[in-house]
């Protein structure tokens, strides 16, 4: 992975959830106050628009960037939390200007655990962590056993994808969700959604490049 494919990926999961606008939009309408689309899509719209700043840096330093400029950029509880993942993934890739599957899995586990701790969430709270923290584990697993790239990606979709789904069975106990008790069952979370989303998303784009 080099800051370019990172770049691409950011273009790609841009446009990905530009073209899920009304899905995510009436998820958070339904269990939230309405806004995630929008602090997403001002998200990456910012990301996107950092590329010619990005594209001469290390990964390290480009994820560094993108989170502290998110930080300032992405409203809602979403914000600080996806800032957050940036920002560790970049420490965690300092030194290493272009990190295999395994170095990415590390730095992506990373990510998903400093959202974790600000959020003070784990696995079950109805939140976008009941996708990235399986995710995480899935990709640390698969690549420490040598898994191929084309094999990962789809075994990480459909988790992701059935993970995604879950949260309709759960109640929130973090986020505005929680307020809703029993009535957000049935529900998917916005958050986990849009994960998906970004998931897939980057799994396809890097079976599309293999070969190239
Ligand atoms: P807000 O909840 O402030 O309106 P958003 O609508 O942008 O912010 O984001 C809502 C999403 O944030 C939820 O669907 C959920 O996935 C995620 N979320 C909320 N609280 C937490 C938390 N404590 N930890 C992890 N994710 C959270
Ligand atoms: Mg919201």
């Amino acid at each position: 992975m080099d800051t370019r494919t990172i770049l691409e990926s950011i273009q790609a999961v841009n446009d990905a959830i530009l073209a899920n606008e009304s899905v995510i939009e009436s998820l958070d309408r339904e269990i939230g106050d309405g806004d995630h689309f929008i602090n997403i899509k001002r998200g990456c719209g910012v990301l996107v628009a950092m590329r010619e700043e990005l594209a001469p840096l290390a990964p390290s330093e480009a994820f560094q960037r993108m989170g502290m400029k998110l930080m300032s950029t992405i409203g809602g509880a979403s914000g600080p939390l996806i800032s957050s993942f940036f920002i560790a993934m970049g420490k965690t890739l300092k030194g290493n200007d272009r990190p295999d599957g395994m170095a990415f899995a590390e730095a992506f586990s990373n990510g998903v655990d400093a959202i974790g701790q600000l959020g003070k969430a784990g696995l079950g709270e109805k939140t976008m962590l009941d996708v990235l923290i399986p995710a995480a584990q899935l990709l640390t697993t698969l690549n420490r056993n040598g898994v191929s790239l084309v094999e990962i990606v789809e075994k990480l979709k459909a988790d992701t994808e059935r993970n995604m789904l879950g949260t309709k069975n759960t109640i929130a106990t973090k986020g505005r969700a929680q307020f809703l008790g029993e009535r957000a069952l049935g529900h998917i979370d916005p958050g986990s959604k849009t994960c998906q989303v970004a998931i897939w998303t980057i799994c396809d784009q890097l079976t599309s490049n293999v070969g190239n």
